[in-house]
């Protein structure tokens, strides 16, 4: 998937809480019947619910790693129950487990950290060949060869690496240390709430494994947790996906839409545009014109009075201040206007230079500037008894904008002033 703008702590908001609570439940010594009934279904309808979502909409990854998360949780809970029930532990629990501890982490890791990159159903067909021949060499290993495996397991390869707080095989924790820094890795690369989820789940496995047989609901409730984080992230990042233009991070015009129905009796709407943006990518190119787009969308952002900025469309934004007036608002459009005019952005060599080689020889005799600005003009109206209806109002704050462009551009009009004989022009500077 193509980048989601930058590191924000939005992308920890379904799972850090998630693993907060599953750190905090999974302690507990008893539980309530409701949550013991809940805890004991819920990763199996993770696994089915979340699993149908990510196959229908084509989220191989995410299905991978829920199924690896599953099946160390099925295999474990066989364990758990029987330890619980006959008060001793099954013949082949240590056995199960250590491998569990070995190829849980290995799996999760090498899933989490493989993008989907070919046609999906190879891509699927992939990673179930993986899946199969490791967990099938693990099988047949422990099926043949069960004592030897399981003290092979157990050995301390590398004694000067040994601590006493390792409550696991020592093999576990550099495969786990391997996938937690692929993972982090991943997340800082590319911060998305899936790469979040997916650090923070093993962060989660690699509490919860070392408890399973001392914390009663350990291993049910961290990876009912663990599962959740992941579905969730995968509803978070398509919530995203509708909600959210990808460019600049801006909501689009879907969220605006919405926001639009639940807007209240008063409030201001107002239009912006790149002025000469068509020219601009011209010159510089449409990679500069993208960047341009996240500048403006980033100090857009930062509108005060209570204003938040929608991608419209193309190089116009929207901005939306409930319960202001007019007047209210001004001032920040105003300081907006200002600070988009005032900022220039630095261009590197590669990305300053023209498509066309001409236009690139007549820039290098003139004047070799490496940075470049833009300026918007604003187009406002507020709802009143002339306009009722959001609608309305942007089609009034578009034609307050179109003014705006005929009266120079990089100015601020509002709506209705002009028949007053009052645009507001705003003197260019220089
Ligand atoms: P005006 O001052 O009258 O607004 O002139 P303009 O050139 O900005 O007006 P126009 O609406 O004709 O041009 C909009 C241009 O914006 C056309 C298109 O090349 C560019 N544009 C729209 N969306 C994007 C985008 O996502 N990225 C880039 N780089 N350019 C875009
Ligand atoms: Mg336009
Ligand atoms: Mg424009």
């Amino acid at each position: 998937m193509p980048r989601l703008a930058a590191y924000r702590p939005g992308h920890l908001l379904t799972s850090l809480p998630l693993l907060l609570a599953g750190l905090l439940v999974a302690r507990l010594g008893q539980l309530n019947e409701f949550f013991l009934s809940l805890f004991n279904v819920l990763p199996t309808l993770l696994l089915l619910l979340g699993g149908a979502f990510c196959i229908a909409y084509g989220r191989q990854r995410e299905l991978a790693v829920l199924v690896v998360a599953y099946l160390a949780y099925f295999l474990l809970d066989i364990q758990v129950d029987h330890f619980r029930e006959q008060g001793q532990v099954r013949g082949d629990a240590a056995l199960v487990f250590h491998l569990c501890s070995l190829l849980l982490p290995l799996l999760y890791g090498l899933f989490g950290a493989w993008r989907e990159r070919s046609h999906l159903l190879q891509d699927l067909v992939a990673r179930a060949a993986v899946l199969l021949a490791i967990g099938g060499t693990a099988l047949a290993l422990a099926r043949r060869f069960p004592e030897a495996l399981q003290a092979w397991l157990v050995t301390v390869h590398w004694p000067l690496w040994h601590g006493q707080w390792m409550n696991l095989i020592q093999l576990a924790y550099p495969l786990f240390l391997l996938a937690g820094v692929l993972l982090l890795v991943q997340y800082l690369r590319q911060p998305r709430p899936l790469h979040a989820a997916l650090f923070l789940g093993l962060l989660g496995q690699l509490w919860m494994l070392p408890k399973v047989f001392i914390l009663p609901h350990a291993l049910q409730v961290m990876s009912s947790l663990v599962m959740l984080m992941l579905v969730a992230a995968v509803a978070h990042e398509a919530y995203q996906m509708a909600f959210r233009d990808e460019l600049t991070g801006l909501p689009g015009r879907r969220a605006l839409n919405d926001r639009l129905e639940r807007l209240g009796r008063n409030y201001v709407l107002a239009m912006t545009d790149v002025d000469h943006f068509k020219k601009f990518n011209d010159t510089h190119g449409h990679d500069v014109g993208d960047q341009v787009l996240r500048l403006v969308a980033s100090l857009l952002r930062k509108v005060g009075g209570g204003g938040r900025a929608y991608r419209y469309g193309g190089e116009e934004f929207t901005l939306v201040f409930p319960g202001k007036s007019i007047e209210e608002c001004l001032p920040h459009l105003e300081a907006v206007r200002q600070a988009i005019e005032s900022y220039s952005l630095q261009l590197r060599d590669k990305q300053s230079r023209p498509k066309d080689d001409q236009q690139g020889r007549s820039r290098r005799s003139g004047s070799a500037a490496q940075s470049v600005s833009v300026t918007i003009s604003i187009g406002v109206a507020e709802r009143d008894a002339g306009q009722r209806t959001p609608v309305e109002v942007i089609k009034a704050a578009d034609q307050a904008l179109y003014a705006a462009k005929g009266g120079g551009r990089n100015r601020v009009s509002v709506h209705g002033q002009r028949r007053r004989g009052a645009v507001r022009v705003k003197p260019q500077p220089g």
